[in-house]
């Protein structure tokens, strides 16, 4: 198996393609490269086929990785995309963005007994490349035509993923985005050095080329209501995310003296996708402190560093080891020279002359462990201390924003995100349905692309269902 032999493993480490740090922040190119197909072969051969699949357990979308993994090692590309994308309609996005420690790789029984898990993710996105590079992606052409309608409200990856079942099974689709491009998050909030936008705009081609429609620049609540889409089409999808910043409560804080996350990565996304600058917020020769500890945050830092800051520090209150953010996020940052500062509490942000000078934070120290109990963080008496900063960036993680959209027979969960019922997507609306971060809150891409599809699959049924007058 493979150019390795069976153990594989053995004799080859695993190796990931990934960019000196002195490199890689010169530019906003993907940091992990591609790697040659001999790197390849040599890498899918490291799996063991070891029989208990736990990398395909741990996966959102339950990828048939070791099938994949034996035919990469083999040269077998195409056999190895026909499987990747039966279960997946976006396998190179998530094989490049997907947190794999946490998920496939971190399961992989390599790395459970101590050999370092096979680049599960880089292998994917390999062959993604590879297929959409060999004109192996099939263009979205339905068997047959049919007159029902989706309208689908949201084209990020759990709206992008349901149009694509959708409009395979020959229905039409309309997407309505308040955005001037299709994408989501994955076009205006993940940078381009872990996702270059060429490798989302081709997703989002394909989508229209099979006959999905883009409604842009349409807000659903304001343009146009969700009852006007209701009696427009026969079936809704609601997949509009999450996007209520959370601020932060300190003296001083406030527009103005703060950037919003989400603000600063969309404009350098904006400056990636060729788009004249518009007097956008920059870093260049700043002090840049970043709150949070999040992939947003760790986001931030790393725009900040390629923008040629003169300093960059994330300030987080818990831990290293407390932190929401991906461990192997923090390490590419780290590498890249952001400087953390753990344990320290945003206490107020301190001016001079009018424009933004430090952060006043306090120092924090972990409770003592309690069963059961995540640990509580206590200020340290004394320990209060100032950051230099002439830029900050809130990076506080995101909520549901009050749905312009919403009737009022919709229903919420208490996090004010969209309820859906138990085990599926529809909502309290009859012929509506909800996927993605609009009904997990803040997840991952993986998880909307499982929701789209899922949702896909059961408003097809609804719809049939509709077709042949009985309920679904
Ligand atoms: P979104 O991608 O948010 O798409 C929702 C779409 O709906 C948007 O295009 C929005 O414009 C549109 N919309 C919203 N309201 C309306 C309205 N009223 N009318 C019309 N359109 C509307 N996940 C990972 O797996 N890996 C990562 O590395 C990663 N990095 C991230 C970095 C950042 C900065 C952020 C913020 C998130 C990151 N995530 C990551 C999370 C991931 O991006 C989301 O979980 C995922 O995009 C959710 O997909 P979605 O389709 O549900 O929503
Ligand atoms: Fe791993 Fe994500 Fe790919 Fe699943 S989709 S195999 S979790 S990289």
């Amino acid at each position: 198996k493979g150019p390795s032999g069976p153990q594989g493993f053995v004799v080859q480490p695993r190796r990931l393609p990934k960019a000196e740090a002195s490199v890689r922040v010169q530019d906003f190119g993907e940091i992990i490269v591609k790697p040659t197909t001999e790197n390849v072969e040599v890498q899918a051969g490291r799996c063991t086929d070891c029989g208990v699949p736990f990398c395909q357990n741990a996966c959102p979308l339950q990828n048939n990785i070791p099938d994949w993994l034996g035919l990469s090692a083999e040269d077998e590309m195409r056999e190895a995309w026909r499987i990747a994308s039966a279960t997946s309609t976006m396998p190179e996005i998530c094989g490049r963005i997907c947190p794999q420690d946490r998920l496939c790789e971190g399961s992989c029984t390599l790395n459970q007994s101590g050999w370092e898990a096979v680049t599960i993710g880089s292998v994917e996105a390999f062959i993604g490349d590879t297929a959409f590079d060999n004109g192996w992606v099939e263009p979205i052409r339905p068997l047959h035509e049919r007159a029902q309608s989706v309208g689908i409200v949201g084209a990020g990856p759990a709206g992008m993923a349901a149009a694509d079942r959708l409009r395979e099974q020959g229905y039409q689709v309309t997407i309505y985005d308040r955005h001037d491009r299709p994408g989501g998050l994955l076009i205006y909030g993940i940078p381009g050095f872990k996702l270059e936008k060429r490798v989302v705009q081709r997703r989002t081609d394909r989508l229209a080329e099979g006959g999905v429609e883009f409604v842009l620049n349409c807000e659903v609540g304001k343009d146009v209501t969700l009852d006007q889409l209701r009696d427009k089409h026969d079936a809704v999808l609601l997949a509009m995310g999450v996007y209520q910043a959370r601020a932060l409560q300190a003296p001083g804080a406030g527009p103005g003296s703060t950037v919003a996350a989400l603000d600063y990565l969309i404009h350098q996304n904006r400056r990636d996708l060729g788009e004249q600058d518009g007097g956008w917020h920059h870093a260049e020769g700043r002090d840049v402190v970043v709150i949070g500890g999040g992939d947003t945050a760790m986001d931030c830092v790393r725009t900040a560093v390629r923008q040629g800051a003169k300093s960059v520090t994330c300030l987080y209150r818990r831990d290293r080891d407390n932190m929401p953010g991906s461990a192997r996020e923090v390490a590419n940052a780290e590498e890249e020279g952001v400087v953390f500062e753990w344990l320290g509490a945003p206490k107020a942000l301190m001016s001079k002359g009018g424009s933004t000078s430090a952060v006043r934070a306090a120092r924090m120290a972990l409770s003592e462990p309690e069963f059961g109990k995540r640990r509580d963080i206590v200020p340290v008496p004394d320990g209060d201390f100032d950051l230099p900063a002439d830029m900050v960036i809130e990076a506080l993680g995101f909520e549901p924003e009050a749905f312009a959209a919403h009737s009022p027979e919709l229903s919420l969960s208490q996090w004010n995100t969209v309820a859906v019922a138990r085990g599926g997507f529809a909502t309290s609306l009859p012929g509506v349905y909800a996927a993605g971060d609009a009904v997990r809150g803040a997840s991952l891409v993986v998880w909307a692309v499982r929701d789209g599809q899922d949702a896909a699959a059961e408003i097809d049924r609804y719809l049939k269902a509709q077709a042949e007058g009985v309920a679904a």
